[in-house]
């Protein structure tokens, strides 16, 4: 068979755009060789709808140790007592949840998507926001931060069946001991989107909301430096955790709910291909150069944070505690909207995405902000030095973002840094 050179050209072309780059999106990474074979294997030919020794197709003993074993790896990276791996991106694992423990026009609370919280937590061009009665919560306009006193107001007043904790454009430490007070004064079940900082949490240097939660929720391609993905993930809880007193047997464990909620609920057949590179990456996470990996990761972030901070720019909360940190450009720069900032950034082949801050009075077309990240950055081997060198930068860049000699001058030398850089450096 002929070559599809033109495909071919194009996944070229974006690796070479990838290597020259400084990737600051900080939902994005880089994957290693091995996470990346796994996706390109064979694996992809398989049909397993249903789950390891329950499947509705021939042939699935391999699929199954696979499964099994993405399963077994991820219970012990965050001490879980259930694992389903097979969703197939993290707003298919919490559509999966919203759809095992509610029912449509039922009413649950997350994060204002204009304060950091996902798409999937209500948003009303979701099918969170569209099935179900979903009640924002905020950040505190003073400090930044989640304001839980809002949230447990809120939960009083309108007495949802769920709360979720977690957002995309969060850099602190989450209260989820708080938040399961909550849930429990007010008879809700309390689920954790950990998407972002999962890797992090995995490592060991944030809080572990499997302790706290009923039900946890992560993409595997963030911070986890794994394949594009879901899982749903449940501790303590994972029986019955509306706590029924109802004869056994009559509770339907809440593993099989979930379960059924993915599989056939939301999905059909599994990507064992991308299982079998979850099982990889969850195996890299489990050793101890991943933990040095995020220890790095954390540290590039606080420089970042207070390079930016040295220079005039204003970080949402003042700092971050994780991987991540939302920049609100009005202080500096009145004018510049996030949309030209990510556009100038572009140009210069600084990777940035913009994003709206809290209180914002721009549109989410437009923003006040751009979110940072140093997952991808930390992944190609940088330290402390380059992140003072990228504060550098961006700021050389917005001062004038609409000069084209400024651009070329600082695509040049990002280009040049990063020719020293490996994709994956781990
Ligand atoms: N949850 C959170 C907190 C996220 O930040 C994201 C993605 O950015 C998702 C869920 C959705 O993940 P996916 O893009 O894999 O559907």
């Amino acid at each position: 068979m002929k070559r599809d050179q033109e495909i071919f050209d194009l996944i070229e072309k974006e690796h070479q755009r990838q290597l020259k780059g400084m990737e600051l999106i900080a939902s994005e990474n880089f994957v290693s060789d091995e996470v990346m074979e796994a996706m390109g294997s064979y694996l992809t030919n398989k049909y397993a709808e249903g789950y390891p020794g329950k499947r509705y197709y021939g042939g699935c003993g391999v699929v199954d140790q696979v499964e099994q074993l993405a399963i077994d790896r991820v219970k012990q990276l965050f001490g879980a007592e259930y694992a389903n791996v097979q969703p197939h991106s993290g707003a298919q694992a919490n559509a999966a949840v919203l759809l095992t423990v509610l029912k449509p026009g039922d009413t649950f609370m997350g994060l204002n998507l204009d304060h950091g919280g996902h798409l999937s937590h209500g948003s009303a061009v979701n099918t969170s926001g569209i099935l179900y009665n979903a009640i924002g919560y905020n950040l505190d306009k003073n400090t930044g931060r989640v304001d839980y006193d809002e949230m447990e107001a809120l939960a009083v007043k309108h007495n949802p069946k769920l709360i979720i904790g977690g957002g995309s454009a969060y850099s602190r430490e989450w209260d989820y001991k708080r938040m399961r007070e909550i849930a429990d004064k007010t008879g809700a079940l309390l689920m954790i989107d950990m998407a972002h900082p999962a890797g992090l949490i995995a490592a060991g240097l944030l809080d572990n909301p499997v302790k706290y939660a009923h039900i946890v929720t992560s993409t595997t391609h963030k911070t986890l430096r794994g394949p594009r993905g879901g899982i749903i993930l449940m501790g303590k809880d994972f029986e019955n955790p509306w706590g029924l007193k109802t004869p056994k047997g009559v509770v339907k464990m809440m593993s099989q709910l979930l379960n059924s909620a993915v599989f056939p609920g939301t999905q059909g057949g599994p990507l064992e291909h991308v299982i079998a590179a979850k099982a990889v990456a969850f195996g890299e996470a489990l050793k101890p150069e991943f933990k040095e990996w995020a220890t790095q990761v954390k540290k590039n972030a606080k420089v970042l944070a207070d390079e930016l901070t040295k220079r005039g720019f204003t970080i949402v909360s003042g700092g971050t505690d994780n991987h991540s940190m939302l920049v609100d450009l009005r202080s500096k720069y009145p004018e510049l909207t996030g949309k030209v900032a990510e556009n100038a950034l572009v140009a210069a082949d600084i990777t940035v995405n913009k994003n709206m801050v809290p209180f914002d009075t721009r549109s989410a077309f437009q923003t006040s902000g751009i979110r940072l990240g140093t997952p991808a950055m930390t992944t190609r081997g940088a330290k402390e030095d380059m992140m003072i060198l990228i504060a550098e930068l961006i700021e050389e860049v917005l001062n004038d973002p609409e000069n084209e000699n400024v651009i070329a001058k600082v695509r040049a030398k990002v280009n040049e840094t990063m020719k020293n850089y490996p994709l994956f450096a781990y």
